[in-house]
């Protein structure tokens, strides 16, 4: 069990003790790091709770419809507010990851507060130093399906309406790939529903997800299927990447890329799928997989990440050709090792 009585207590002393609170989640923030965000942040101030959300960076525009969505503070966009207010909290919840190196730059500013830390994180792994209490469910499809669940353990369900529901309904969305990833739990099904009863409108955050991309998306997306996409039929993989300049022709914004993987995943006969693109000086390196292929192990052995099972993040320093050949270069190694899930 996460919400163990003790660890509510716990945490329950220190909200009591807490003058200001503060939420943080990772860096290139998605789906479920503003849905558990937000979430919570309109749950806290149902219980009488002030909290300010802090991120490293801002959201993808098809985020912004989320209540309270504007009132998020990002760092790279307003530096001296963000830190002001984590330099002002004595509580940090870390939502939806699990040690320093996922906030970026947000890092060094917690590094200098001395405000209790509680995470609250679906990732495998987590930093056992990082918070002073720790809920931790690598089970769990997503970290707004546990902020559901922590209200549920505190006895709170009655208070969920939605303008909490909507933003935790649009976490587990986007974190289970609508609800058919293996992370998709009997409970999880139970969570969705419990959420349509509080009032969440669950075609209309399917619309604001799925169904509002830009010409210029559309067009990206196609110019990467038909132009880019490699398949290496042996190895059962597909590749894909963009360049700096390649989404500059297309005016590529945050998030325009999101969901390009899953359709080199999308192939007949394709087990495992990676995206690399370029950008902030690096090539960010996606990794998705059927089945039991492990790209976390992937991801961690040779790109400097991490992630689930089956989908996964790391980087390259250096060009993306170079990311390419070592991508090509450690394959036949990983496929070696994990034969028998491709399949
Ligand atoms: P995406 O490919 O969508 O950026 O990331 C897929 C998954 O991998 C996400 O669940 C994210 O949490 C995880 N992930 C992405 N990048 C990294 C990384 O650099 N380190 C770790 N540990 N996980 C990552
Ligand atoms: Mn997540």
């Amino acid at each position: 069990m996460t919400f163990t009585k003790e660890k509510l207590a716990q945490l329950d002393t220190f909200l009591n003790q807490a003058k200001s609170v503060v939420i943080t989640a990772h860096k290139s923030p998605d789906g479920d790091s503003v849905g558990s965000s937000l979430g919570l942040k309109n749950y806290l101030q149902k219980l009488g709770i002030n909290a300010t959300v802090c991120h490293p960076d801002p959201a993808p525009d098809f985020l912004w419809w989320m209540p309270a969505y504007q009132e998020i503070l990002n760092y790279e966009e307003h530096k001296s507010e963000t830190e002001a207010a984590l330099l002002k909290a004595d509580l940090i919840f870390c939502l939806d990851y699990n040690s320093a190196g996922r906030i970026g730059k947000l890092d060094e500013i917690l590094e200098k507060s001395t405000a209790k830390r509680v995470m609250i994180d679906h990732h495998r792994d987590p930093d056992e130093n990082f918070c002073d209490l720790i809920f931790s469910d690598p089970t769990n499809s997503s970290t707004s399906q546990m902020i559901f669940e922590l209200a549920e353990a505190q006895e709170n369900l009655s208070l969920i309406d939605s303008t909490i529901g909507s933003p935790l309904y649009c976490g587990i969305v986007m974190d289970t790939g609508s609800f058919r990833f293996p992370s998709t739990s009997e409970k999880t099904f139970l969570v969705a529903a419990a959420l349509k009863k509080a009032g969440v409108k669950h075609w209309e955050i399917h619309e604001a997800i799925y169904d509002n991309n830009t010409e210029n998306k559309i067009r990206m997306t196609s110019y990467a299927l038909l132009q880019k996409l490699v398949i290496l039929e042996d190895y059962r993989t597909s590749y894909l990447s963009l360049d700096r300049s390649e989404q500059e022709q297309y005016q590529a914004k945050k998030g325009d890329t999101e969901g390009l993987v899953n359709q080199a995943l999308g192939i007949k006969g394709i087990s495992m799928a990676v995206f690399m693109k370029e950008a902030d000086g690096l090539i960010k390196m996606s990794f998705r997989s059927k089945g039991g292929i492990p790209v976390n192990d992937l991801a961690r052995d040779y790109f400097g990440g991490g992630g689930h099972k089956n989908a996964a993040g790391g980087r390259f320093i250096g060009k993306i050709q170079d990311a390419i050949a070592k991508f090509e270069e450690v394959l036949p190694l990983f496929f070696e090792k994990n034969k028998e899930h491709f399949s």
